[in-house]
């Protein structure tokens, strides 16, 4: 799970992560994400330990407490450094889900997809978006693909669900897929 340590000012954003979380945890999926009980990231936390998920947070020593760690969580791992909080949530996940966010969400999220370009992985990446958020994300993808900067094939690494419920399926499918296909992921 990639989203916002804020909770954004529509409070709409705060609700769409905790019913995310909710749902995610109703159909038995753990969830691996940054470790702080703030914004986004704590409602999705929140939402899946409400609803009897398991949750995992992977919270960098070099955040210094600014991001302060949720009290409840299945697992809290503790990383010296960004970069092995995402390499440690990449190892964890099948798939990656970003919810609205900042600089933060979209670094994972371009890392996520960066990181799939060169075969690091070979994971799906979903978008949840609320109420358009994304959607300039979007139409600038869209741009540097027409422009040639982003092959076709990377544009398809990740797909946009409006519906949470959606999007689980689409996730579940894929992962069900990749783990029967023949060879290595
Ligand atoms: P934001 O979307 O900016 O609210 O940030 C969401 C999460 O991403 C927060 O936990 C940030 O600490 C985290 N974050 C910010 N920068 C990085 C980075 N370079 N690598 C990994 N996580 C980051």
């Amino acid at each position: 799970m990639f989203c916002g340590a804020a909770a954004g000012v529509a409070p709409r954003y705060r609700e769409v992560a905790r019913a995310f979380g909710a749902a995610a945890a109703t159909r038995g999926f753990g969830l691996v994400y940054g470790g702080c009980s703030t914004g986004l990231m704590g409602a999705v936390a929140d939402g899946a330990l409400d609803a009897g998920g398991e949750v995992t947070g992977v919270l960098p020593d070099v955040l210094g407490g600014r991001e302060p760690g949720h009290p409840r969580l299945t697992e809290l791992l503790r990383v010296p450094d960004m970069h092995t909080r995402k390499a440690v949530m990449t190892a964890l996940v099948d798939g990656f889900v970003a919810l609205p966010g900042g600089y933060g969400t979209l670094d994972e999220l371009f890392e996520a997809l960066t990181w799939r370009q060169i075969g690091t992985h070979a994971k799906p990446v979903a978008l949840l978006d609320v109420d358009g958020y994304f959607a300039p994300l979007i139409t600038f993808i869209d741009q540097a693909t027409r422009a040639g900067f982003v092959a076709e094939r990377a544009r398809h690494f990740f797909f946009v669900e409006q519906s949470a419920e959606r999007l689980l399926d689409e996730l579940a499918r894929i992962v069900a897929t990749e783990a029967s296909a023949p060879g290595p992921r």
